[in-house]
């Protein structure tokens, strides 16, 4: 670790370099001077050769080590790429605040391959807590502003990931979304510097705040399928490979400072004033001669170099002792356990409860992982409850990214501040706009400028998205927001439809109402649905179900995206009766399969109205980007209704599954030819096929039970279709493993389902 620049342009609280007992920095050189960094690199160079490494890792670090510019750091860089690869890779990092990242820098660490990761604390809250300007200013913006750039395509490959320091009176699932919004390819979690004379804060009366908080954000990873590497989680797992943090592997960390001095660990720092030093420096005293410092030498000697407490401990070989600083106490030195070890002891035992350990080893000796759980769950046709809630969260994630993503594009905008700010102070309203289906088809469109042009082009859906929030949230909020068409669409609110509107309109939002000005026109429109009607304001509406209220979505733009032609609003005789058709045939769900009915309790929310087509009056969709939505035409019959609820809800919950894991080999090319279509089909499309009948076959079956007739032929055929399917897939050769434990879990279910319908 190369400390190139010794001062720092933030003036974080909680640093360990400037505010913790080690004061050494202020007699140091404010940069690191090129013939230092040239002697740094021979001594790294002469320790690859000698002793033949096959890797070694640089991380530029400070204080602040973008305050040397590009030019210096260019200059830095070279000397360490030109004196260490002709002897080994050279693996090259920086850590950064990020304040003064820059397109020209990022070019800089893509042109030499170095990794660049960014400190930021989470949420604005968060993150200004301690991470702020000298003036006391916050950092949040430029930070989130250095993230975006490296999250660009051309950048990404330099893109490292986060390090967060904990403070456990920040809100963990604020801070946990606010990382996972950042799409870091790694999360690194870290505990606040403290030694036993300097305990760490514990507000409030829990025994272990930090294990804790950390558990919090252990459970919303793992409940969203660990969407990032968060180290200090994967070390910590049995078998996991440690870290400095923790762990038995020998420390392999040195630090250079800005004068050329060898030094320990930098979080030392924290311990005493000088606790790093060794005395030697890169001008007289090679790595070999370093390592032999009798604090270095005590890190290589794993369990034996632990104090008599941690030798006995039941988890030493995952805990380590924790950081090496956090032992410190007057009087004892570092043979303590950690200051944290309560806190490291309940983390270990909440990682390994959650989830819930390995259960059952069937006869044959297989054990079960997380992802076979919910795959055989949902290849009992329907899944349950916490299954839903799962794909709901992922499917509530990948929006999330993908809005992220959106507004990389346009940089920090008003609107985005603006859902940034909800987010934080308004979260469930932020949270219930996003679920709604038709936000990700329109992020993308937004994103897929190829994607073909429809009802909905593809402006940016973030001013409408903020202002529904806000709308929502009842929170006072004022954005421009892009016209369509006269039209202005909130997301799961309903559409105004003023002519003369512009391309752009002014939206104020106030208690109980919004304000609407642009091009010719100005209008106020009362959310009161007691109220009399605005003109031009065109509400969503729902119907009660028992799993909540299920939209009639027909204003949304995005709802387009079945492929088929929608139905414009429905007048209001129409939406009535179209309403009790959905509601009865939800009760019908609920008498014929009620497993089936609890599914679509935990995750339908809206109904599209397809466009009516005499040829094919029974029509019904799902898109793959709109899950807790399916499309149907209008009709009155609440029996059929059921059967194409139930059948698209599988297609739904399928796709939200593909979303996660492959199931079928990717590039495949293989067609497979089925009992229901004419046509060879690909093996995804069985796949889907497969499912649908299956949940179908349920249905007929329950029916056949209560009135045999033509229930029984019914039943009958999709079992024929579902089994001769399945058996189709499974013999393609085309799924992966994953795939095949899923068809094989479904023909079983099948098996079952035939033998007790007798
Ligand atoms: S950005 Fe880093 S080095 Fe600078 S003050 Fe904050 S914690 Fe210390
Ligand atoms: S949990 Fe405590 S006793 Fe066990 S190894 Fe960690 S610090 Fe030592």
């Amino acid at each position: 670790m190369l400390k190139v620049h010794s001062r720092c342009d933030l003036s974080c609280d909680h640093c360990y370099v400037y505010q913790h007992a080690d004061q050494t920095w202020r007699g140091r050189p404010v940069r690191m001077p090129l013939a230092t960094v040239r002697a740094v690199a021979q001594r790294i160079a002469e320790h690859a050769r000698e002793h033949e490494l096959p890797v070694v890792h640089v991380v530029l670090h400070g204080g602040e080590p973008l305050l040397l510019g590009a030019a210096g750091l260019r200059e830095v860089m070279a000397e360490l790429r030109a004196a260490i690869t002709q002897w080994t890779r050279l693996d090259l990092r920086m850590q950064t605040n990020g304040v003064l990242l820059d397109e020209e820098l990022c070019r800089l660490f893509v042109e030499f391959d170095v990794r660049v990761g960014v400190s930021f604390d989470g949420d604005r809250a968060a993150n200004d807590r301690h991470r702020v300007f000298a003036h006391g200013g916050s950092s949040h913006d430029h930070v989130r502003r250095a993230l975006a750039l490296l999250r660009r395509p051309e950048h990404r490959a330099s893109y490292a990931g986060i390090l967060c320091t904990i403070d456990v009176r920040n809100d963990p699932d604020l801070v946990y979304e606010a990382l996972l919004a950042e799409s870091p390819p790694r999360v690194d979690l870290l505990l606040p510097h403290a030694t036993w004379d300097h305990p760490p804060e514990r507000p409030g009366p829990e025994p272990t705040p930090y294990a804790d908080w950390l558990g919090r954000i252990h459970r919303r990873w793992v409940d969203d399928g660990r969407p990032m590497s968060i180290r200090m989680f994967e070390a910590l797992r049995p078998g996991g490979s440690g870290t400095e943090a923790f762990g038995l592997a020998p420390a392999d960390v040195l630090v250079v400072e800005a004068d050329g001095t060898w030094e320990q660990v930098d979080s030392l720092k924290t311990a005493y004033h000088g606790a790093a030093g060794t005395g030697f420096d890169v001008f007289d005293h090679s790595v070999d001669e370093v390592t032999r410092h009798p604090g270095v030498a005590v890190r290589q000697d794993g369990v034996a170099g632990l104090c008599a407490t941690c030798r006995a401990c039941r988890v030493v070989d995952r805990c380590g002792g924790g950081l090496y600083a956090h032992r410190w106490r007057t009087g004892s030195g570092f043979d303590n356990p950690s200051v944290y070890c309560a806190d490291l002891l309940r983390l270990i035992d909440t990682v390994d409860a959650y989830p819930p350990p390995t259960p059952t080893v069937p006869a044959d000796g297989s054990t079960t992982s997380p992802v076979d759980e919910l795959l055989d769950d949902l290849a009992t046709g329907h899944g349950s409850a916490s299954t839903l809630a799962l794909l709901a969260a992922t499917q509530l994630s990948i929006t999330r990214a993908l809005l992220a993503a959106s507004r990389d594009g346009s940089g920090s905008t008003p609107a985005w501040e603006l859902l940034v700010h909800l987010d934080q102070s308004a979260s469930e309203a932020v949270r219930a706009i996003l679920a709604h289906p038709f936000v990700r088809p329109g992020l993308v469109r937004r994103l897929h400028s190829s994607a073909p042009p429809g009802l909905g082009a593809a402006v940016d859906p973030l001013p409408a998205l903020a202002i529904a929030a806000a709308l929502r949230a009842g929170v006072p909020a004022a954005l421009h927001v892009p016209v369509q068409a006269d039209t202005i669409t909130f997301p799961a609110l309903g559409s105004l439809v003023l002519p003369g509107l512009g391309e752009s309109a002014e939206v104020t939002v106030r208690p109980g109402e919004f304000r609407v000005r642009g091009g010719s026109v100005e209008q106020t429109v009362l959310l009161d649905p007691m109220a009399p009607p605005s003109t031009g304001w065109f509400p969503t509406r729902d119907v009660p179900v028992p799993g909540g209220r299920l939209l009639l979505e027909d204003g949304d733009p995005y709802r387009d995206c079945y492929g088929q032609p929608v139905q414009s609003r429905l007048d209001g005789p129409a939406a009535r009766a179209l309403g009790r058709t959905l509601a009865e045939a939800w009760r019908v769900v609920h008498r014929d399969v009620p497993a089936h009915a609890a599914a679509l309790d935990g995750g339908l929310r809206a109904v599209v109205p397809l466009a009516p087509d005499p040829a094919r009056p029974l029509r019904s969709a799902t898109a793959r980007h709109a899950f807790g939505a399916v499309a149907v035409t209008p009709h009155s019959d609440p029996e059929t209704m059921a059967v194409l609820l139930v059948h698209e809800w599988q297609h739904a919950k399928l796709g939200a599954v593909l979303d996660l894991y492959d199931l079928v080999e990717p590039g495949q090319g293989a067609q497979i030819r089925v009992p229901w279509r004419p046509d060879l089909r690909p093996p995804e499309g069985v796949l889907q096929g497969v499912y649908a009948h299956l949940a179908i076959t349920q249905v007929w079956q329950s029916r056949a039970a209560a009135d045999p007739g033509d229930a029984s032929a019914n039943a009958a055929q999709f079992l024929a279709w579902t089994r001769d399917g399945a058996d189709a897939l499974l013999a393609s050769r085309s799924l992966t493993a994953a795939g095949e434990r899923f068809v094989g879990r479904l023909r079983h279910a099948l098996e079952e389902t035939r033998a007790g319908s007798g």
